[in-house]
């Protein structure tokens, strides 16, 4: 049976849905909801209806999955629909971050190590769902999404409420210059050792967060690694290119009927 991981902020608004799903070595693939890495799709969907029936909503949820491509691209949500979650081929094409303000849309990232974050505007009602692996927290998806939330919404930063679901930590996270130095601005945000660098992602992206003017307190850090934690979420690295992949979902109920 799994068990989710879930953020104290968030556990807060009663109208608010969200959940980080972890391994359970008693369900096909580990409890994987990836249909995108080879695994039979028939299982994998009966895994997703069983995420669906262990959220206990009493309404009809509507799932969005997006072909996720490491991008900074930015989909909105305007209406009450299910995209990528019986199939692939209907899946938000080439897409990193999902921002919605329809009740009873749940929005959905698939990592094994990437930065998961989920973002909820408490006064406006809006919510998103960002993937960040290193080459989205380049290009800045956490504050972009941040923006666009502003922009189209009229969110005030100061309204919202951060959870940076587990990902792989700086403890885990070697890389080679060609890759820490995009962030050489941020001397917090990583360590040398020897010749490489021990990158810590999650740091990054709260800073970006920050920098969108998000406030400290309202940011809930999960600091789980995924490496130091394969046995309860996936980690590409540890696994040495796992193809099961964990779900963060964020979403509001629809309360009103
Ligand atoms: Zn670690």
């Amino acid at each position: 049976m799994p068990d989710f991981f879930t953020f104290t902020h968030f556990k807060r608004s009663p109208s608010l849905l969200h959940a980080v799903t972890t391994k359970s070595n008693d369900l096909p693939y580990a409890f994987s909801l990836a249909l995108h890495t080879g695994e039979d799709a028939e299982n994998i969907i009966a895994n997703r209806n069983r995420l669906s029936d262990l959220l206990q909503s009493s309404e009809a949820l509507h799932y969005i999955v997006a072909d996720q491509t490491h991008s900074d691209n930015i989909k909105l949500i305007t209406q009450k629909e299910t995209k990528g979650w019986e199939s692939l081929s209907d899946a938000i094409e080439a897409c990193d971050a999902l921002i919605t303000d329809v009740k009873g849309v749940v929005l959905t990232i698939l990592t094994a190590d990437c930065v998961p974050i989920l973002l909820y505007d408490r006064k406006r009602e809006v919510v998103a769902a960002v993937h960040a692996g290193w080459k989205g927290t380049k290009a800045c998806i956490a504050y972009k999404t941040v923006q666009k939330m502003r922009e189209i919404y009229g969110c005030d930063p100061k309204d919202i409420v951060a959870g940076v679901a587990p990902s792989i930590g700086r403890c885990c996270y070697e890389v080679g210059e060609e890759v820490a130095e995009h962030f050489f601005d941020i001397p917090k945000g990583f360590s040398p050792v020897g010749e490489k660098y021990m990158l810590d992602l999650p740091l990054i992206n709260k800073q970006q967060l920050l920098d969108a003017r998000l406030q400290e307190e309202n940011i809930e850090m999960s600091r789980v690694c995924t490496a130091c934690n394969v046995e309860r979420f996936f980690s590409y690295r540890k696994e040495q290119g796992c193809t099961g992949r964990f779900m963060s979902m964020i979403g509001m109920k629809n309360g009103d009927n």
